[in-house]
């Protein structure tokens, strides 16, 4: 599957896990507890899985 460019609101993030743990090779959490993009790119499904909208995926 193809990745796209994603990029996450910390300021709604609220710490979950979910993003990191479906998708541990492109998001990971910090040490501030919030997700991380790893290196910028995520599968685009990755915004399905944020129960508040956090994530956002450039089309
Ligand atoms: S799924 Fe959303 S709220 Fe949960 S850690 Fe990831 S970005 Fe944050």
């Amino acid at each position: 599957m193809e990745k796209k460019k994603v990029s996450i609101d910390k300021s709604l993030c609220i710490g979950c896990g979910c993003c990191a743990g479906t998708y541990p090779d492109d998001i990971t959490i910090g040490d501030d507890g919030l997700a991380e993009v790893i290196n910028g790119v995520a599968e685009e499904e990755v915004a399905s899985v944020c129960p508040v909208g956090a994530i956002s995926v450039e089309e």
